[in-house]
This record gives C-alpha cells, structure tokens and sequence, in this order.
C-alpha cells in the first residue's frame, strides 16, 4: 500500500504536466466511484498539484460562481495515477476513471478498486484532526503532547490515521529503528529525549524515502509507470533474521495488532516485555526498579 513518500511522488510527478492546465473533461468509467459529482469541475484551471495526507490533490482554481476547491484521489492499496501526453495510448485495463487536460489525460488505474475520488473545500476538511508528519506545525513538543495523549505502543500508534496521517508499516518500522525507540514502547513513557529523536527520525526517513521516489513491493507505479528504490535502503522492514545494520544482531519480526513489526531486539530493547530471565532472578530490569 503506498503511504506518505509514495503519495508524494505521485504528485511530485503529476505537477508539471498538469499545473497551469484547464481540466476539460472527467469521465467516471467505474460505477464504484459514484455518486462522484462532476458538474462545474470542466472549465477550471488546475493551479497546483500537492499531496494532502495520504492523497493527491488537484487544486482547481474558482470559475464563475465557483470557490476553489481539491480534487482528491486516494490510491489505497492499488490505485495509480498516469500521466497519458496527447496522441500516446494510456493503459486499457482497471480504468476507473479518466481526466482530460489540454495535452494529455491523468488516468486512474486501480485493479482492486478500492481508492476513492472526491472534492473537497479545504485540505482541512481532507486530514480531518490529523497532522502530517512533514508539516512544520508538527515540533517535537507538539509530538510530545500527542504522544503524551495516548497510552498506546508507539508502533500502533504511529499507524493512526487520526494522529499523524500517511504512515503505515514499512515507514513505522524504519522511523522507529532509526530513532531507537522499541516498538513496544508506550506513547505516554517516552521521555523528551527519545520524542526529539522520533521527530527527527520521523522527518529523516520520510524524506530521504521521498528523494528515493518511494518504496516498491508489489503495486506501487509512479506516475511515469517507474518503481521506487528506497527499497535498497530499507533496514529493518522485510529483513527478518538478517543481521542489523548497526549492531549485527539478528532482526526480528514481530505482530502488533495483526501487522507485522521489524525491529533489532538487541540495539532497541524493549521496556519490560521481553526481559532475560537472568537479569528477572537478579532482581528485574533495573528501569522497573521500584525506587
Ligand atoms: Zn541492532
């Protein structure tokens, strides 16, 4: 499933083709898609296109009568977005739906039809009570009163939607790893020191996926029908059993809440739940020492 970097890539991507440009037709092929309204969407002039959370956004301009507003495509587990020049034959299969701009078309493929179109007035009203990860509103003492806000292991919490929007597993288990923090460690028991290192962590990953142009498993295309490589770089996710980059113990997989979670037992231990018999017999972890 795509999540932040490969969304940002998509409409990285889509932006010099389509920005500038009059939207001039929008055909809905797939009858999943409806009830999409259409109407007064022809005519307008698509003035950026930005990713908003996890979805790309077109910001179409005002027209007659009309404010502006955000065409937004979510991609879900299948969906892509390509960019078609005038005169050049698109895809043919799992078309959902197609939209004409003065010199080509954004086609929007999805096999297992789960991605949704919509408009929307604000990217407020797209993110909900969400904060993206890369916004400059997120500092790391607004993370910290998020994280202090929640009694959850931070690797669940790092998937929430309604907290920090865009992330899923793969992302969760590098930010984690580069920061860290165990997975199992509780939002709320995290002191200052490790939120700072999520916050950088959380940025430092993201981006340097972004410059990568994402990750590849099975569906993810970018709009040119390109493949990420941020794959190469990954070291946690997927490696389990291969030793850790940073300490050469072994890595472990592990499921919280029906997801799989990559992490090095050995350089982020965890606060308690896998504590060494030994070290219970000689009086416990010293962190949960009662003073
Ligand atoms: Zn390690």
């Amino acid at each position: 499933m795509p999540e932040l970097p490969e969304v940002e890539t998509v409409a990285r991507q889509l932006a010099p083709a389509l920005t500038g440009r009059v939207l001039r037709e929008v055909r809905i092929l797939d009858p999943r898609l409806r009830p999409f309204d259409s109407r007064g969407l022809c005519g307008r002039t698509i003035e950026a296109v930005r990713r908003v959370g996890k979805q790309v956004g077109l910001y179409l301009g005002p027209s007659a009568g009309r404010r502006p507003e955000i065409l937004a495509v979510h991609l879900r587990m299948t969906g892509r977005l390509l960019f078609v020049p005038a005169g050049v034959r698109g895809p043919a299969r799992h078309r959902r739906a197609v939209l004409r701009v003065d010199g080509g078309r954004v086609v929007f493929c999805d096999p297992r039809r789960f991605g949704t179109l919509r408009r929307a007035a604000s990217e407020r009203e797209i993110l909900g009570p969400a904060v993206d990860p890369l916004d400059r509103a997120l500092t790391s003492r607004r993370l910290a009163a998020l994280l202090a806000a929640s009694h959850q292991q931070v690797k669940v919490w790092l998937l929430r939607q309604d907290r920090l929007v865009g992330l899923g597993n793969i992302y969760a288990s590098e930010i984690l790893f580069e920061a860290r923090i165990s997975p199992f460690a509780r939002t709320d028991a995290l002191d200052a020191a490790a939120v700072r290192r999520l916050h950088r962590a959380l940025r430092a990953v993201l981006r340097r996926a972004i410059r990568c142009c994402g990750t590849t498993f099975s569906d993810f295309q970018d709009a040119h029908g390109m493949t990420g490589s941020y794959q190469a770089l990954l070291r946690v996710y997927g490696r389990e059993g291969e030793p850790c980059p940073r300490c050469g113990g072994a890595i472990a997989r592990v499921v919280q809440q029906q997801r799989s979670t990559f992490y090095c037992p050995a350089c982020t231990p965890d606060p308690g739940r896998h504590r060494h018999p030994d070290k219970r017999r000689a009086g416990g972890d010293p962190r949960l020492r009662k003073p």
